[in-house]
């Protein structure tokens, strides 16, 4: 029961963020899914099963035939997921500085304040 396209890993993107996107691993080798399930009464952990969830639920059979008052299991799927760098990316921005005023525009207010402190002298 494999469905999946390994051309196409953004198909199986769960989360982008800015500069990354959250995917659930996929390609050779890799299961879909991990069965597994867990006895409520006895805390029992049946073996994983990678892309077949039939031996997890064989496991609960023959579990609850051995302890037939112990009929409750929690079944659990379990996925790889990998960040990676988003293919649209945009390029990193510094963060955001001063805003307008910055050195340059300081410098020439100083500057214009110094000449209007001449000027008077000047004219005068
Ligand atoms: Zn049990």
């Amino acid at each position: 029961m494999t469905h999946h396209n390994p051309h196409d890993p953004h198909a199986a993107s769960i989360v982008k963020a800015a500069d990354r996107v959250l995917i659930q691993e996929r390609g050779p080798g890799v299961p879909e899914g991990i069965y597994g399930a867990e006895c409520m009464s006895c805390e029992a952990l049946s073996p994983p099963s990678g892309d077949d969830s039939l031996p997890v639920a064989v496991w609960a059979v023959q579990h609850s035939q051995d302890h037939p008052e112990q009929t409750l299991f929690l079944a659990r799927t379990e996925r790889h997921w990998r960040v990676v760098p988003r293919a649209d990316a945009p390029p990193p921005t510094a963060p955001s500085g001063p805003g307008p005023v910055g050195p340059a525009f300081v410098g020439l207010m100083c500057l214009l304040t110094a000449l209007s402190g001449l000027l008077p002298a000047l004219t005068s």
